[in-house]
């Protein structure tokens, strides 16, 4: 199984990446090239690049199936302010070149949010901007994420995503990205997940899926939220993601843990990632109802 979580990518670049999900025991992973939440980017640095290379080859980590996630401001799907869409199409277009030079192929977008358009306009801005960002590329996959249906969010259901695949010109660029979280609270029941994987074939085509997040939820099926959970502590529960991260028809497809850290029980300020418990347990299959705890004992940083 191809298994591994979000990491960071602040220190030392795709090394400090490798190094931290190697730490986890996890044998691929995601980043994002910055913090998520802006678009402040340093260049990047060759010999950490290199050196992370090198240290993937000799963990047998398949760079190809290495995930970046862009940033969660940027926003395809609304043009009313012109300079702001011009600056998140540029911008995916740099995120693009980052990925070339790190050699990653597969890049995570939230398709964006209408806000005040409807969702028609909203759907011809994104394959307006995805065909530009793609025009002239071959090596990279940006895979359009499926989303929980916050506010105007746009992805919230196969149609839509058909939609926004069948306006893209470069088919061979562009794929999705199952997020269980957000599957479930856009009102998919996971524990029917096999279900919809026959329809998605039948709509879509399984091949189109190349990433995986794998994420419990806090809230109902439907809710609307997007609030992720530890795996199996949330209300799809274990048994069920232990069936998406075991599906056959998947098995080459990376699994991505974003499930929240893990907040220190005197000191607050601090919290823990909880990701070497959750594949430890995941890989044997078996629900850890200690896991808060052991994740608390270990402390790993
Ligand atoms: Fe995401
Ligand atoms: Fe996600
Ligand atoms: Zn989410």
């Amino acid at each position: 199984m191809l298994l591994g979580s979000h990491v960071s990518f602040t220190k030392e670049g795709l090394l400090g990446s490798t190094k931290e999900a190697l730490k986890y025991g996890a044998n691929t992973f995601m980043f994002y090239t910055g913090a998520p939440q802006n678009t402040i980017r340093k260049p990047i640095d060759k010999n950490y690049t290199l050196e992370a290379q090198k240290l993937m080859k000799e963990n047998s980590i398949d760079i190809t199936k290495v995930v970046c996630h862009a940033p969660y401001i940027v926003n395809l799907a609304n043009n009313t302010d012109l300079t702001k869409y011009k600056f998140a199409i540029d911008f995916l277009k740099k995120e693009v070149e980052r990925c070339k030079e790190l050699g990653i192929k597969l890049i995570v977008l939230h398709p964006g949010s209408a806000v005040s358009l409807d969702r028609k306009t909203a759907i011809k801005n994104i394959v307006y901007a995805l065909n530009n960002i793609l025009e002239d590329e071959e090596n990279i996959c940006i895979c359009l994420e499926t989303m929980a249906g916050k506010g105007t969010e746009i992805g919230v259901n196969m149609n839509e995503i058909k939609s926004l695949l069948d306006g893209v010109k470069n088919k061979k660029c562009i794929g999705v990205c199952l997020d269980t979280c957000h599957l479930n609270d856009s009102g998919v029941d996971i524990s029917n997940f096999s279900n919809y994987l026959d329809e998605f074939d039948k709509i879509i085509g399984l091949d189109k899926v190349k990433v995986i997040h794998v994420n419990d939820s806090k809230n109902e099926l439907g809710s609307k939220k997007d609030r992720h959970e530890n795996i199996g502590f949330g209300t799809i529960g274990f048994d069920s993601l232990i069936n998406v991260l075991y599906e056959p028809r998947l098995e080459n497809i990376p699994k991505i843990l974003e499930t929240p850290h893990i907040k220190d029980n005197i000191d607050s300020k601090k919290s823990y990632p909880p990701y070497k418990e959750e594949i430890e347990m995941i890989l044997s299959r078996k629900f850890n109802p200690t896991l808060i705890e052991d994740v608390l004992k270990n402390k790993l940083n």
